[in-house]
């Protein structure tokens, strides 16, 4: 198989509409227009057919976990798209769902019109069923391009229990699909950016405070000052990372930090909505060595944590998580699809049989959601994870792997904490909703890992983790003040 045809899933079987408006690229997870492989095949279909292209980017009001702070994010990206889209000469039709402009039935309409359909093959959140409902509604081909990783996901198959066995099939495609990557810099063919004009009012807005509070959603999940959605300021952050903190990736990531204080580049929430691709953070990253191509890779330790896209120890541990433990999510949820909807159906059969044998276990604390959302536990480093997550919508990434195993010691069944962590996680985060927030959030229940002794109450033989150990390992003192500080 190719790597441009392992991008690629026709969804339906009708022909292209030879005498359709145009070819239209709607866009629902990669929200930019460059380092785009959906992008780059909507603009050849539009240049083989003679056809324009039309780009249709929409937010709806009624997608799970609205919120005034998802919306403004994704809002800031789309005033982005708008400036570039005239800079590239591209038809680029933002849509924004309004009481007085619903959404229902306009894509449809939209699409009805074209010769054929391009989208992005997300694999998860409400992507995979609102594609498929337009495959199934239009008479139209509509195409799915897989741009979420490096290697395509077709590549990666079958699914793996460790990110270990997958490590090694990511190096091994890695050097052509490399070669394959996404155009930085699309070019518009004249046809393509020929205009077309929408049937609806594209969405802009001067005011975008007030454009967001005037918004039936979630208002108490306030926008994040100082974290703009958008693919410029990704690129902006992606610079400053490689710039001020990728040195000490290796040896520090994982000790509590303020976000500028420490030594995670802060990237996923840009990474999760699409303003930026890993094809770019790769990029930048390996740029950091020098001049460096794929003759650079060290082929003997390929299957390796260490060693194989260099020897700068720094650059190998951001592209192991960033490649492989990203991957590990994505390639889960593409052969898994539906799995996540229960512990039952996602996790191994040593880690449910471990769980269910300690499902009567008396537990030391038993907290509601209530408690858990207002951060009220006994615990303060728990506490202060929850309010950095409620305040500035991340967590720091090892007490991350710590909030997730608290809620399931502390909870009256794993699988009220498994809602639970959905819930806290997929409203407050940024890069919720994602393939990583089920399989980050799964781990701790013991997805990709191993049975640990001693078997302990509630957790069994899943992995255990304690806030008195993680005070222990690491200073924790100027995490807590700058999470105390988040509250004045
Ligand atoms: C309970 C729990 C929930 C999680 N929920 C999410 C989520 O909603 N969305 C999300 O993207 N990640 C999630 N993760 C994985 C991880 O915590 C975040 O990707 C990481 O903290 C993001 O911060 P960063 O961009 O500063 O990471 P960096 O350390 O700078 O890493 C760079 C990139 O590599 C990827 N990455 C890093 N660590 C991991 C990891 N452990 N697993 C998968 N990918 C990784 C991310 O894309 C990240 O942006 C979760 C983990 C746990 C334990």
């Amino acid at each position: 198989m190719s790597q441009r045809q392992a991008r690629l899933r026709r969804l339906n079987a009708h022909p292209t509409a030879a005498s359709g408006d145009f070819v239209l690229y709607w866009m629902q997870a990669y929200r930019r227009l460059s380092h785009n492989h959906a992008l780059d095949y909507a603009l050849a279909c539009a240049r083989e057919l003679g056809r324009p292209l039309v780009v249709y980017e929409a937010l709806r009001l009624d997608y799970p976990w609205a919120s005034a702070r998802l919306h403004r994010f994704v809002l800031e990206g789309m005033r982005d798209n708008t400036r570039e889209a005239e800079r590239l000469g591209l038809n680029y039709w933002p849509f924004v769902e309004t009481l007085r402009a619903p959404a229902r039935g306009l894509l449809a309409r939209i699409a009805s019109r074209a010769a054929l359909v391009v989208t992005d093959d997300f694999p998860c959140f409400v992507v995979p069923g609102q594609t498929q409902a337009l495959a199934r509604r239009v008479s139209v081909p509509v195409w799915a391009v897989d741009s979420n990783g490096i290697v395509p996901l077709a590549l990666l198959q079958p699914a793996v229990s460790a990110a270990a066995h997958l490590r090694p099939r990511i190096h091994k495609a890695f050097a052509e699909s490399w070669a394959h990557r996404a155009s930085a810099r699309p070019r518009i063919p004249d046809v393509a950016g020929r205009p077309v004009d929408p049937p609806f009012e594209p969405w802009r807005s001067d005011d975008l405070d007030a454009f967001v509070r005037s918004l039936p959603i979630d208002q108490a999940v306030a926008p994040i000052a100082g974290m703009p959605g958008g693919a410029r300021p990704a690129r902006a952050r992606l610079r400053s990372f490689v710039a001020r903190r990728l040195r000490g990736y290796a040896e520090s990531r994982s000790a509590p930090a303020a976000p500028d204080a420490g030594h995670a580049s802060g990237l996923s929430p840009y990474l999760h909505f699409g303003h930026l691709s890993i094809e770019q953070v790769a990029a930048e990253v390996l740029a950091a060595t020098g001049d460096w191509s794929p003759d650079d890779l060290h082929i003997d330790a390929r299957g390796k944590r260490e060693g194989f896209f260099s020897e700068d120890a720094d650059v190998n541990a951001f592209l192991d998580e960033a490649l492989t433990w990203r991957d590990v999510g994505f390639q889960w949820h593409w052969t898994r699809r539906q799995d996540t909807a229960s512990l039952e159906t996602a996790l191994p059969g040593w880690a449910l049989a471990t769980l269910r044998a300690h499902a009567s276990d008396r537990r030391a604390f038993v907290y509601s959601l209530e408690q858990w959302e207002a951060a009220d536990t006994h615990d303060p480093l728990w506490n202060a994870a929850q309010r950095e997550l409620a305040a500035t919508g991340a967590i720091h990434n090892y007490l991350r792997m710590l909030w997730g195993k608290k809620v399931i010691e502390w909870s009256r069944t794993p699988d009220e904490a498994y809602r639970t962590l959905e819930h806290l996680n997929n409203k407050y985060a940024l890069d919720g909703r994602d393939p990583n927030s089920y399989t980050g959030i799964l781990w701790c229940f013991g997805l990709f890992d191993r049975p640990w002794a001693p078997e302990r109450p509630v957790l069994g033989t899943v992995r255990y983790m304690s806030s008195e150990n993680t005070a222990r390992k690491f200073r924790i003192k100027p995490y807590l003040e700058y999470v105390e500080s988040l509250a004045g």
